[in-house]
């Protein structure tokens, strides 16, 4: 694509109106963040308010959009709120009533102020988020056109509130314009939408609004709520009834800083985008991450905010036809953060090189702003239990390495915020997609292994015949990729990555691992219609033996034919599994049941016996995956050849769960 072309795709959605969302000089919420952004962006050459193919025509949601999330009685008070004081009638029974208001609708503990004008700045930036994604979905909104002509990629700067509840304002914001888009598109059309939160805080307010929606899944990397607003987004909040597994929560540790955040996020993001198949990412970018935010703690560098920025862009493009929507969000180093970091992502998504230095207007006109209140952010920075300040104002969109050094428990750090993502791996990221995406340091260190799994070399392969009422089988072991690559995929095979043609892909890519064994079963014309993956227990069992995780997926059109059975007992059959701990864990596979119109408790009957068929029985577990889902189950085979040591700790370890323990 070439640069002027990527450019006409992509757009920023900004209106100067949205510079009335502002909380006053004593408030960290200010909109002069955003008048500093433009400027930056306009006199470095990367954008220019005039040019249409730049831009996108701007509205304001209307009541009934509004009202999509929000409810009437709320959107009623923030109406009234909004009214200046001097139009009151009478001025002492009013201020009582707006009292109460304020004191019911979240606007009376000093974070969230109720300001004259509100509900109108508020509904339009919920409009510009609106616009922008319905945009980008080919909904009858902005501009319509030739889908190849339409925009892909669009900025709204402004947009981001991410906590405002159904019916309280909370941390900054009032309506939630993240939640609102996604609500007019759920109900506009069929797509799955995949809402990415990488501000500091937890993502509260949209993973409430979607916490039993199955077509939307809500990731937020955030700082622990530990001790941190809003207090929420711990691992464990998972969603509930069908949109279980669909909200996402990496909490990390304070002082997290860039390498850490840059694994966990690639551990994570790659994976779940690849089981959840979603048809647009919206992302928010609070910017409040950055070392200097003088709020939180997690001391990230543009270095970090770059990657998250890219991986965004990139997943757009990987899984989602490149549609993406970008917002703002958090950030409360007004002058030296917010602009920097939100033109960086401009220029990524709008494909320009972005200059070394800021320019030096530039700097002229918004530095003075920042030593103004200098003396008052050291202060913040203190209080926030910072040791290090750097007291001086950038000249490169890019940090410079050197004006942060690192902290001294970075290696202890990074290991709980490894750990945490290990473990959400293991709840929500089906066995076969974690195997493919595994974080390159935590290979397994066994070189001995592909021998184990691959006994006699790759000219070991075996076959079997199956017949079935429909036609004959053939089963396959030990599938090299080159065959997998030439076979098929049967359009009911999709439990893992959603679509058949992605199933096909991640097949291939499990054959091609040194560390897992595939076994196939296929029609006589070449379409695979079951496998079994084999693979070695991953970073969740680390510490642990001779631990290998068994996955099983029959077409959905090849059920109740007896393949489950066979080509378990097929790809099981094997003597030196004698010498492993063979385990399965449902429902890691619950993408499956959706579709199946069958209960839980059903399917995991079922699942019980066609591994009880092989010898396979049921285990206490304190695993969080299966003590937290009464449907789950934990199946395990101990082979007659594991030594009664490394079988004890295994029994020790599914008993009591370590990294459960202080999150
Ligand atoms: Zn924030
Ligand atoms: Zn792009």
């Amino acid at each position: 694509m070439s640069s002027t072309h990527a450019q006409t795709r992509a757009r920023l959605i900004f209106d100067a109106c949205e510079l009335l969302y502002d909380f006053g000089h004593d408030h960290p919420f200010q909109a002069r963040r955003l008048a500093a952004l433009i400027d930056l962006l306009e006199s470095s050459g990367l954008w220019r308010s005039g040019d249409e193919r730049q831009s996108l025509p701007f509205r304001p949601a209307s009541m009934e959009e509004l009202s999509l999330i929000h409810h009437p009685e709320y959107i009623s008070a923030v109406q009234q709120l909004s009214m200046p004081e001097e139009n009151l009638g009478d001025p002492q029974q009013e201020q009582a009533k707006r009292a109460q208001l304020a004191r019911e609708y979240g606007f009376a503990e000093g974070d969230t102020p109720a300001i004259a004008g509100m509900h109108e700045v508020a509904a339009r930036i919920a409009g510009g988020t609106l616009v922008a994604l319905s945009t980008v979905m080919g909904l009858e909104e902005g501009e319509t056109g030739a889908p190849e002509e339409r925009p892909l990629h669009i900025f709204h700067p402004a947009g981001g509130l991410h906590h405002a509840w159904a019916e309280r304002a909370s941390g900054f914001c009032i309506y939630n314009d993240i939640a609102v888009a996604i609500a007019h598109v759920l109900r506009s059309s069929e797509a799955k939408v995949l809402y990415i939160d990488f501000d500091a805080h937890h993502g509260d307010g949209v993973q409430r609004a979607f916490y039993d929606e199955p077509r939307v899944m809500t990731i937020s990397l955030h700082e622990t709520g530990r001790y941190l607003f809003p207090g929420t987004g711990d691992v464990l909040e998972l969603g509930n009834g069908l949109g279980r597994g669909y909200s996402v929560n990496l909490p990390l540790a304070p002082f997290t800083e860039d390498d850490s955040y840059i694994e966990v996020m690639n551990a994570l993001l790659p994976p779940l985008v690849l089981s959840f198949a979603p048809d647009v990412i919206i992302s928010q970018h609070g910017c409040d991450t950055h070392a200097w935010d003088p709020l939180t703690h997690l001391e990230l560098t543009t270095r970090s905010i770059q990657a998250q920025v890219r991986c965004a862009h990139r997943l757009a493009h990987t899984y989602c036809h490149g549609r993406w929507v970008a917002l703002g969000g958090g950030g409360y180093d007004q002058f030296r953060v917010v602009p920097r970091v939100w033109s960086m992502l401009w220029a990524e998504m709008s494909e320009q090189a972005l200059p070394e230095q800021l320019p030096e207007q530039w700097i002229e006109r918004w530095r003075p702003a920042w030593e103004a209140v200098k003396e008052q952010e050291v202060l913040e920075q203190e209080l926030a239990g910072k040791t290090f300040f750097f007291a001086d104002f950038p000249t490169t969109f890019e940090d410079q390495a050197e004006h942060f050094p690192p902290q001294p428990r970075r290696w202890s750090i990074s290991l709980e915020n490894r750990r945490t993502a290990a473990m959400l791996r293991q709840i929500l990221v089906p066995s076969p997609i974690r195997k493919v995406f595994s974080a390159a340091q935590r290979q397994s260190p066994l070189t001995d292994l592909y021998d184990l799994l691959h006994p006699g070399g790759a000219h070991a392969e075996q076959s079997e015949v199956f017949e079935t009422p429909k036609e004959s089988i053939l089963l396959r072991n030990f599938c090299p990729p080159s065959l997998v690559e030439r076979l098929t995929v049967d359009s009911g095979l999709h439990a893992f990555a959603r679509l058949p043609e992605r199933e096909h892909q991640l097949l291939v890519d499990i054959a091609r691992s040194p560390d897992c064994a595939l076994t196939l079963a296929h029609t006589s014309a070449g379409a695979i219609v079951g496998e079994v993956t084999l693979t070695f227990g991953d970073d969740w069992w680390v510490g642990l033996e001779d631990i290998y995780e068994v996955t099983i997926e029959v077409s959905s059109n090849w059920r109740e034919l007896g393949i489950a059975r066979k080509l378990l007992a097929f790809a099981l059959e094997l003597e030196t599994l004698e010498d492993m701990i063979l385990f399965a864990m449902g429902l890691s596979w619950h993408w499956d049941l959706e579709g199946m119109g069958i209960t839980p408790r059903h399917y995991r009957e079922m699942i019980r016996q066609l591994f009880a068929s092989q010898g396979f029985s049921e285990y206490e577990t304190t695993e969080p995956d299966i003590n937290l889902e009464p449907a789950n189950i934990l199946l395990v085979r101990i082979g007659k050849r594991v030594d009664q040591y490394v079988a004890n700790r295994f029994l020790r370890r599914i008993s009591s769960s370590p990294h459960l323990t202080g999150l």
